[in-house]
């Protein structure tokens, strides 16, 4: 089944839910970038914690930047995130593997490390993009941008993301954020209730893999709290924008000396895209056509 994100309101629209299956787009960023089965784990809550975060920005170019940066032997990892339902993302060492934890799970909170920090950036599309930086709690994902949101966006919110990782790909993916709103913000009964359903929630990739619906499992946690499941659900998949003569453009960076060298002694280039490891190759006739680009801007600039 195509992945898919759906949202619904609770106790009088004081709690907001949404939920997003990621199974196959995880599946394509683990194939795409040969990711080890601790990496596929880390990309994968964090592209689904990216497509839940933008899910309640209003302008439809609206996109996030999550990046986290640690200390552990994955590096880091970049995801971007748009409401019109695309994302993409990369680790920095994407073959970095670890022994499964004590309690043999996949050990995604040593593999990003403890000590580091998480990047988030909302671009509305319009004027300058809103950023904000917290410390890694554990490294976890799901625990670091919880903590993220709590901080910078003071608003009670829970988050939980899961991939599982079989030896064929990713077996399950997905997760939920559920946010009390300023409305409800002071109903701490309401607020303890949501938490104690939370805690409970033994595992979200168990339900997911067991073939449980997310509006199965949204029902099961809040069904009994005025659920309202709000109408259609919309497609999510891995998308990258990035296009040929963009990428080939950027081999101007390099500088004159190094294209005429590319031309001389490669016979061409390649130029590859992080987000989706697609590659670029250009010839040395499209090299000597960006050489002379160059050429001419830098003789333009010196007038
Ligand atoms: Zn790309």
């Amino acid at each position: 089944m195509a992945d898919q994100l759906i949202r619904a309101v609770a106790a009088d629209g004081g709690i907001r839910v949404v939920g997003v299956t990621t199974t196959r787009l995880v599946d394509i960023a683990r194939s795409r970038h040969g990711l080890s089965y601790v990496a596929t784990a880390a990309l994968g809550r964090a592209m689904t914690a990216g497509l839940l975060l933008v899910s309640s920005m209003k302008k439809p170019e609206s996109r996030v930047n999550i990046r986290f940066k640690g200390s552990g032997p994955l590096g880091g990892l970049m995801v971007d995130a748009g409401l019109d339902g695309t994302v993409r993302g990369y680790v920095e060492n994407p073959k970095a593997e670890l022994p499964p934890n004590a309690d043999g799970k996949l050990d995604v909170g040593a593999a990003i490390g403890k000590e580091g920090y998480v990047y988030v950036v909302r671009d509305v599309g319009v004027g300058y993009p809103y950023s904000s930086t917290v410390e890694l709690v554990t490294g976890e994902i799901g625990d670091d941008l919880t903590h993220y949101l709590a901080n910078s966006e003071q608003t009670p919110s829970a988050l939980v993301l899961g991939v599982f990782v079989g030896a064929d790909g990713v077996e399950a993916a997905g997760g939920l954020l559920l946010q009390v709103l300023p409305k409800a913000a002071r109903d701490e009964a309401l607020i303890s209730q949501l938490e104690s359903r939370l805690s409970s929630l033994t595992g979200f990739t168990p339900l997911l893999k067991s073939g449980k619906s997310l509006s199965q499992i949204i029902g099961e946690l809040v069904g009994d709290m005025g659920l309202e499941m709000l109408p259609g659900s919309q497609l999510v998949q891995f998308s990258c924008k990035c296009d040929r003569a963009r990428m080939l453009s950027a081999l101007k960076l390099l500088g004159t000396e190094e294209l005429a060298d590319m031309i001389e002694v490669d016979q061409g280039a390649e130029a590859v895209c992080h987000f989706c490891n697609e590659v670029y190759r250009a010839d040395s006739q499209e090299l000597q056509g960006l050489l002379s680009d160059l050429r001419a801007e830098q003789a333009s600039a010196q007038r």
